[in-house]
This record gives C-alpha cells, structure tokens and sequence, in this order.
C-alpha cells in the first residue's frame, strides 16, 4: 500500500536513495494509485530497509508524498503504538513481513486531510485507523488507498483510537468465538497486564465474566493489581501463585474457567490448562516466552480440553470488510460507556522514537509506547 515516491533529502545518499525509490515504486503500483506530484509535500517516516534489531534498523527519514489520486485519501497521523508484532515484523519473524523498505507500525489514528473524486465515506476532519496490518503507521502524514482505512467516530480519546484496531478486537473475537459464555463464567488469562490482557478484562467485566488474571512478579505487584482491579479484574495472581494448590480456593466461589487465553507459552501456559474446567478451551495469540506450548497427556485424556489459536489478520481474511467495522462500532460503543479504556500509555514524539522503541522491548514496563506525530 505504498504510495510515497521513495526517500529524498539531503541525508539519504544518491545510492541508496535510487534503490529504495525503485522498491517503493514497485508496491506503490501493487495496490495504491501513484503519480508525481509537481511539488512533493515531505514527511518524516521510521523506515527499515533490512531486517533486524530495530534499534539498529530503524532510521527517521524525510520521504515525498504522492499526489493525490482518485481513490486515495491524505491522512496526517496523530497517534501510532509499538505493539510486539511491530517489533517482530522489524525483526523478521512474523506471519506477515512488507516489502522492504517499510514503513514501520501496523495500527494508529490519523486525520483525513484530503479526498481524492471517487472516494465516498470518508471526508476532511474524518478519524481514520488502518483496514489491515502493513499500512505503516510510524509517519507524520501519508496518501493511502481509501479502501485501506476505516472511519472511526472522532468523540473517542485519541489513546483510545490510536490502540482500537489490533488489541480490543482480538480481545472481543476470542472471548466471543470459542466458548459460549454466559454471564457469570469465567475466564483466566496469563500477561494481563498486555494490551490485548487490559481489554479482555474490561470487555469481560463488561459481558458479565469474571476474570482470573496471572501477571508476572514485580517488586510493584500491589500497584498493578490495584490497577487491573479497577478495570474489572475479579483475581489478579502472580505465575509462582498460580502454581500453589491453594490457589484451587478461588474456584469455590466462581464456576472453573471454560475459556483460557494464553499470550505467553511455556510454562504459564501448562499452568492455564491446569485450571480449565473439563472440555474448556485454551486460545493461544501470543508467544511472548519464546516457549512452545506444552500440554499434559492426563490433562487433554481425563478433561478432553480443546488447544486452539487465535490470529486477527486471518479472522479478517475470513470475514468481511463490514464485519469488521461492525466489531470496531461495538468497540466505540463500550469506549463511549465507559467500560473500555485505552490501555495505560506512555506518549513519545517521533523524533525520540529509540526511547521508545527500547521502552517497548523491556519487561516489566506496563506501558504501551505511543508515537505521537
Ligand atoms: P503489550 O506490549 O501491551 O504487553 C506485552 C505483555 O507481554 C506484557 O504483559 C508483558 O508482561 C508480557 N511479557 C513480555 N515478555 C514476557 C515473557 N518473556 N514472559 C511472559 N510475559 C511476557 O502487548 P500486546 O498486548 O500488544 O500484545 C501481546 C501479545 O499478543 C503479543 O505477542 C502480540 O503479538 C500478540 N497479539 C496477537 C494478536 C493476534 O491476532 N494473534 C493480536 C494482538 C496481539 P510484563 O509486564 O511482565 O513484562
């Protein structure tokens, strides 16, 4: 979906600047309508050329914007986050890799600032996030395809805007799609203090389950308790908690989770299986452990517990464009409600965007980087 001209300006040499113009020239035409503009606008961009650590990768250039074509709409970015797979898509190790060079960032909200003739739908002042992972977010301004972007109402917080379109909607689809849950059961989760963990607690608290959340130990573990508590998490545990047998206690006042959802791998998620109810199903979306998942033989005999997996990107090749903007309406409504909040942020302008690609690798951080343009 790549509609700039390729990278220009005084920083970027001749050389280089001949052979990523050529790349980007060639996904332009792939997708997007191109055309040379007499006076090219210049925006800045984080742009990798190859795979790797992406401190060491990626750079902020200035690019050239393309003119504006029929079905294109120019966006000026507000707000963009680093996710995991923003990171791992640098790295090279995601189910989806761009053509390089890219752009980096998957998610993000962006103000429509021109329509070409033939889009209908969207108009100047519209909030605008990406249809679908690879748009390349991390930038101040773009001319997308029309059919890339989707309108969100502009009466939502930016933050909230900015981190709708990835966590909240995988959130919604597995606690919607694998079990049918009715008010009152209960779900357990690992990593709930991870975007995709704040939403589920809060879309869970707001369909009436209840949520058993395992965080990681941390000398300030009272303080992210208290805040998962006040999102709506019933019980927030520690990893080494879970495992103590008093730990089965909780189950005497709420029914055994039917639905475990599983972001880290490994252990942790040994320990989800150990406490679903018999016939329950385990939804893995994250491996944050680098761990493969391992499943005890009685576990899957005597409980006939059912190993699924869970991927956005594939839940939208399967459903249609107006699905999904039905599954971000829902989302606004409860944003609206006040029962789903952005996750807890840390705001960082572009330009410092090695701190906040470093704060994003670290553990223990609690807090969702976001690029503000
Ligand atoms: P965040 O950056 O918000 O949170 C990362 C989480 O991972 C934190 O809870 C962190 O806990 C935890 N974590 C980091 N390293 C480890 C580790 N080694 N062991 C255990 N926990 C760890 O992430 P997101 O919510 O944006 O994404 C979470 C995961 O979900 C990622 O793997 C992402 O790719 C995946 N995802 C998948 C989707 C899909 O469709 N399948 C969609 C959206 C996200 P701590 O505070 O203890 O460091």
């Amino acid at each position: 979906m790549w509609v700039f001209r390729g990278l220009s300006g005084p920083r970027a040499p001749a050389q280089l600047q001949q052979g990523l113009l050529a790349a980007w020239c060639r996904c332009c035409r792939a997708s997007s309508s191109y055309s040379a503009s007499a006076q090219p606008s210049r925006v800045r961009a984080l742009v990798y050329g190859n795979h790797g650590d992406p401190a060491k990768v990626v750079q902020l250039k200035n690019l050239e914007l393309a003119a504006v074509g029929g079905s294109d709409v120019r966006v000026r970015m507000l707000a963009a986050p680093i996710n995991p797979s923003d990171i791992n898509m640098i790295q090279g190790n995601y189910g989806l890799l761009p053509k390089l060079p890219a752009v980096g960032g998957n998610e993000g909200v962006g103000e429509v600032i021109e329509v070409g003739s033939s889009v209908t739908g969207l108009k100047p002042g519209d909030w605008v996030i990406p249809a679908n992972a690879g748009l390349g977010t991390w930038r101040t301004e773009a001319v997308f395809s029309g059919e890339a972007l989707i309108r969100v109402p502009g009466d939502i917080p930016l933050q909230s805007a900015a981190t709708l379109g990835v966590n909240p909607c995988t959130a919604y689809r597995m606690l919607m799609d694998f079990e049918q849950l009715q008010p009152g059961d209960s779900v357990i989760q690992n990593a709930s203090n991870s975007g995709v963990g704040q939403a589920v607690i809060q879309i869970a608290a707001a369909l009436g389950l209840r949520t058993i959340n395992v965080v990681r130990d941390r000398p300030d573990i009272q303080k992210l308790t208290d805040r998962l508590k006040n999102l709506g998490a019933e019980h927030v545990v520690t990893e080494e908690e879970l495992r103590l047998p008093e730990t089965k206690n909780i189950f005497q006042d709420m029914p055994q989770p039917r639905l475990a959802l599983n972001c880290v791998g490994g252990k942790s998620s040994t320990e989800l299986l150990r406490h679903l109810a018999p016939g329950g199903t385990m939804v893995t979306y994250g491996g944050m452990a680098k761990q493969p998942v391992i499943a005890s033989v009685s576990l899957l005999i005597f409980k006939d517990l059912k190993l699924r997996g869970f991927w956005l990107s594939q839940w939208k090749k399967k459903h249609s464009p107006d699905e999904f903007k039905e599954l971000i309406f829902t989302l606004c409504e409860l944003i609206r409600q006040g029962q789903l909040t952005a996750p807890s942020c840390s705001e960082i302008p572009l330009q410092d965007y090695q701190q906040a690609l470093e704060a994003s690798m670290k553990p223990f951080v609690s807090s969702k980087q976001i690029l503000t343009m």
